[in-house]
């Protein structure tokens, strides 16, 4: 089968002929339809720092996916031939505490789809039963395919109670930009995200929130214009950027909650007299909840949440580099490769 393949250890990705992978008693074998292209595979493309550090190689990467199942194990129940599927990129190991205890989100052997194992930019895809999500056939494929990344926005959304609360979102990326829709949906009052970028401000201002280029305004006058006297009640921190970090820190009410997202780097200080003084909560979000924060996503969407803005470019996987170009360029959202001819 075809699949894109980090084949050495350096920047790049190839399309190689690999042996499709073989189906154990417990596993599903799909057939890919489409693959949408995460942030983490734009660092394996790039091989960065934390890319060569953790991705051995010849490794097939890929982890955001729908498509239709075409063989499972012997062990498998619930599962049939032709059923449209997305799934769960955290492969969990079932045993350890968190596991037993149904926190499976949690789990301390936690091994990533298309990062520690083969990944879905592929022709076939073999995942274990549990952790696949049988899709809703009246949902667009293009949606179905960016379920992984709408699941980290719903998980680190509805982390606090949102109706009637002011959110502050850091980053307008794809996960910050679907965050934003989900929590006016949730019953947000207010919901202000913060970027740098205009191309992304601009996807933003689609799901009729509140933008600002802190590199133009400050949060402070957009609280102002808004008539708010104290601070947001809720933090979703989706940029990975300590500035940003920080100036959501200033700005949260006392007593204010932030759901921690973004991947922060090794330097990054914050003012603890702020979190202590204020009594401010913060909650690190990994992954999504299995499979809790799946069925939340699923039937959002089908109560009318809309994310279709934000799925901005369309290739073929032989284009792939196009994809990872314009994901590199900082001038798209998310960007969905098709496997079908
Ligand atoms: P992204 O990199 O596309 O988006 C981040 C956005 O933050 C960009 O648009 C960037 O311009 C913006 N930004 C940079 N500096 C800023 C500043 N000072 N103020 C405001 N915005 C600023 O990432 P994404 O795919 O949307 O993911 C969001 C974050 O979540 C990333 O840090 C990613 O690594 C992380 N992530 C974490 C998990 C998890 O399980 N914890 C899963 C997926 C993604
Ligand atoms: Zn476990």
């Amino acid at each position: 089968m075809h699949a894109l393949v980090k084949k050495t250890p350096e920047k790049g990705l190839w399309i190689e002929d690999v042996p499709i992978p073989q189906v154990g008693s417990t596993d599903v074998m799909i057939k890919i339809m489409k693959t949408s292209i995460c942030g983490t595979d734009v660092h394996i493309y790039n091989w960065d720092k934390w890319a060569s550090e953790t991705i051995p190689t010849p490794m097939v990467i890929g982890h955001e996916f729908v498509g239709r199942i075409v063989g499972f194990g012997d062990h498998v129940k619930g599962f049939h031939v032709g059923d449209l599927v997305s799934g769960e990129g955290h492969i969990v190991c079932g045993h350890c505490r968190n596991c037993l205890a149904g926190r499976r989100h949690l789990c301390i052997n936690t091994s990533g789809v298309g990062v520690n194992r083969s990944g879905a930019f592929a022709e076939y895809l073999v995942i274990p039963s549990t952790n696949v999500w049988h899709c809703d056939e009246g949902i667009d494929t293009d949606i179905l395919s960016c379920f992984d990344p709408l699941g980290n926005a719903v998980h680190t959304a509805l982390s606090f109670d949102l109706v009637g609360e002011d959110v502050l979102i850091t980053g307008a990326g794809p996960i910050g930009i679907m965050a934003s829709a989900v929590a006016k949906k949730a019953g947000a009052r207010h919901v202000v995200i913060t970027d740098i970028n205009d191309y992304r401000l601009d996807l933003a201002k689609k799901m009729g929130v509140v933008t600002v280029d802190v590199t133009k305004q400050t949060i402070k006058q957009v609280m102002d214009d808004l008539g708010m006297k104290e601070g947001f009640d809720v933090g979703l921190e989706m940029s990975g950027n300590a500035l940003a970090f920080n100036d959501m820190l200033a700005h949260m009410e006392h007593g204010g909650k932030i759901a921690m997202l973004g991947i922060q780097g090794p330097d990054t200080t914050i003012d603890w007299n702020k979190v202590v003084f204020n009594g401010i909560t913060i909650k690190g979000i990994y992954g999504r909840e299995m499979f809790e924060t799946w069925y939340k996503m699923t039937s959002m969407i089908q109560s009318g949440l809309d994310i279709a803005p934000i799925i901005t470019h369309h290739y073929h996987y032989t284009d792939f580099e196009k994809g990872f170009d314009v994901m590199n360029s900082g001038k798209s959202g998310k960007v969905v490769l098709t496997w079908e001819d």
